[in-house]
């Protein structure tokens, strides 16, 4: 299917990587309290430099500013790139190769300066990487780095550096007939496995030792998942774990039906649960009809090797929690 023809369109569009950026997007509007205000309360971010302007004047921001991870939205629209463009050209040649599935692998900021209420950014974006030929979990592709640079509009003045790492693949094949499970063919596509790293190796090491680790700031003691390198509540980067009794109860979910993924059988239910210790956790809800999974569901944690040698902690119905009822 990779003929010479097309190997040599991919090598061919290699020119266009780490040139000077050729598509740029301006934000409709300039940096306001009103999406600062959205953001924080969807994110359950309590910091209050970003919304009270008098605690944020006598922080050493000198007034409001805009959460950094915020960076990409001022600038956000559902947008293929400017037709002609690196990025329209580098994909375009990946989707002719038959390379037309895509996942976002990585996606890393770079904060220059603050953001406050008030700067007007725009966004240039260009390619930065463009990988050899990959064979990974979800089949054959190529990893694509997408760079966006924020500025201010006027000066120029650049604020933060976005990278978005994507995957370019074959899709897998058509999903198997109906009672001829996925999960069972040893020819079928694997589960794609976690990137680990060192936010979240401390987990899937619990994992290994049938602990469901949860992290914890080791300055205030406040519990987060998912792992990350800061306290939401204090900012301190000192952090330990404490073991999840593995009880909660669901507090929303979906049943997933398409599209087919690798190493799974749809429709399963995929469920936010309030862990008892007060965090969320997301997982895949087992040992039960996906239909009869309900909001409030008292739930526990089960170990499942969901594939040869891949342990996952899921969550099923909790037994003898009906009396409690
Ligand atoms: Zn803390």
């Amino acid at each position: 299917m990779t003929d010479d023809a097309t190997i040599a369109a991919i090598e061919a569009a290699r020119a266009h990587v780490g040139q000077p950026p050729d598509d740029e997007k301006v934000a409709p509007y300039p940096v306001n309290e009103a999406m600062v205000v959205h953001w924080v309360r969807a994110f359950e971010e309590t910091n209050p430099v970003y919304t009270d302007p008098e605690v944020a004047a006598a922080s050493r921001h000198g007034g409001v500013v805009a959460p950094p991870a915020m960076l990409g939205s001022w600038t956000l629209e559902i947008s293929a790139g400017k037709s002609g463009s690196a990025r329209d050209r580098v994909f375009g040649v990946l989707d002719d190769a038959g390379y037309t599935a895509v996942v976002a692998t990585d996606y890393e900021h770079d904060y220059l300066r603050e953001v406050r209420p008030g700067d007007h950014l725009y966004e240039e974006i260009s390619i930065e990487s463009l990988s050899d030929v990959k064979t990974t979990a979800l089949g054959e592709g190529y990893f694509v780095t997408v760079r966006h640079d924020y500025k201010l509009l006027g000066s120029g003045e650049a604020v933060g550096v976005a990278r978005m790492r994507l995957l370019k693949f074959r899709p897998p094949p058509a999903k198997p007939k109906a009672g001829q499970s996925a999960v069972s063919d040893p020819g079928s596509p694997r589960r794609p496995r976690p990137p680990i790293n060192r936010d979240n190796a401390f987990f899937w090491e619990g994992v290994e030792a049938r602990e469901l680790r949860i992290q914890r700031c080791a300055a205030c003691g406040t519990l987060r998942h998912p792992p990350r390198p800061m306290c939401g509540a204090c900012g301190a980067t000192e952090r330990d774990t404490v073991t999840s009794a593995g009880r909660g109860t669901i507090h929303s979910y979906v049943v997933h039906h398409h599209p087919p993924l690798p190493g799974t059988d749809p429709p399963f239910a995929v469920a936010v649960i309030d862990l008892d210790e007060g965090v969320r956790f997301v997982s895949e809800i087992v040992d039960i009809d996906p239909a009869e999974v309900t909001i409030g569901m008292a739930v526990e944690l089960t170990w499942r090797e969901v594939e040869p040698d891949y342990i996952l902690p899921l969550f099923a119905p909790a037994l003898g929690q009906e009396d409690d009822a």
